[in-house]
């Protein structure tokens, strides 16, 4: 078993279990997430006889980057191959003052997203905590020493929430002093919306959420987002007006902007409307389109009306610049092309 899968009081119980000194698990889980130890046998400060149990029980995990594609961006993508041949991807995208992770939760993904990559891709299983933690670790190892992650994002493969047992277990590796030590405020976590799971994600974690709405009209959104049915607009956005977020905060609610579709000047006012009495911001995404799909994206000027439009009604939006087109930089796409390849 992969020892990052481990959380500091799972280990420390490990430990006791064997006779051994709990705070033990702090030496040994720095060495893994932040010394970026791949041997036991490197733990200087612990017992031979420890460093031998250790590797009798477990492994050092590792992922292969099967595939690495810089963009003239600076994004990367990184296609890694798990233990079980199954790939998923992860986005590095540098940017003036951080370099932001975006890593996948699942292989595949069953929401079914229309305007989504992903969504082609057969869902195949949830990731564990550590092929959740080990894309951000590979990531952070093939970087310069002087170079450091600064943001983690859930917008890769995967709807985050659906797989929530593994997800919050690895925000806890991930946000721990004795883990990689990420500030919960710069990791965040995107859903299309699962209304229950997002309530116990904001009482259990101080990490960000984004909300991805995409549609105005229950029409509009069934369509795009099969979850919709599930949990249509006013179920969702009355979760949202009641989520326990810190009084400084604000709910973050994505919206791909797809040309002809849910781009117009009333789409713009039924967000206002809809976004009414929550502290609220909006991130418009610019449509990066894939192959067969049937949407295309938004005229920028078009994307820049619909922002004034929420502007004007005191509706904080950015529009997010569209990064690694040239790398398929749109989720999903590269483990898409490589699809093929997945045993069944
Ligand atoms: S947008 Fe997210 S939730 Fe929707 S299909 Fe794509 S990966 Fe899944």
């Amino acid at each position: 078993m992969d020892i990052k899968e481990f959380t500091r009081p799972e280990l420390e119980a490990w430990l006791l279990e064997r006779g051994e000194k709990p705070f033990r698990a702090r030496q040994i889980l720095k060495w893994i997430h932040q010394k970026g130890t791949t041997a036991f046998a490197a733990m200087t400060d612990l017992s031979a006889s420890l460093r031998e149990l250790l590797s009798q029980e477990f492994t050092i995990a590792r992922l292969t980057a099967s595939h690495v594609s810089p963009a003239a961006d600076g994004t990367r993508k990184y296609l890694f191959t798990l233990a079980d041949r199954r790939r998923i991807e992860s986005v590095l995208i540098p940017a003036e003052d951080r370099l932001t992770l975006c890593i996948s939760s699942q292989v595949g993904c069953a929401m079914g997203c229309r305007f989504c990559a992903t969504a082609q891709v057969r869902p195949v299983r949830d990731l564990t905590a550590g092929e959740i933690v080990n894309q951000v670790w590979e990531v952070q190892q093939s970087l310069p020493p002087d170079r450091r992650l600064t943001n983690i994002v859930f917008m890769g493969m995967g709807e985050a929430l659906a797989n929530y047992e593994h997800v919050t277990k690895a925000l806890s590796i991930l946000t721990s002093e004795w883990g990689l030590n990420f500030s919960p405020r710069r990791v965040t976590v995107s859903t299309v919306g699962l209304a229950p799971q997002m309530r116990r994600l904001v009482e259990e974690s101080p990490v960000n959420v984004t909300v991805s709405l995409t549609a105005t009209t229950n029409q509009t959104r069934d369509d795009l987002m099969p979850i919709n049915r599930r949990y249509p607009l006013e179920q969702l956005l009355d979760t949202c007006r009641n989520l326990p977020i810190a009084p400084r905060k604000r709910l973050t609610f994505a919206y791909t902007m797809l040309d002809g579709v849910n781009d117009s000047e009333e789409d713009s006012r039924r967000l206002v409307k809809l976004l009414h009495g929550l502290r609220a911001k909006v991130n418009l995404i610019p449509f990066n389109p894939f192959p067969g799909t049937p949407f295309r994206p938004t005229p920028r000027p078009r994307i820049e009306r619909f922002r004034q439009g929420l502007l004007d009604h005191g509706v904080h939006a950015t529009i997010r610049e569209s990064r690694g087109q040239d790398v398929q930089g749109a989720c999903g796409q590269l483990a898409a092309a490589y699809l093929e390849t997945v045993p069944a």
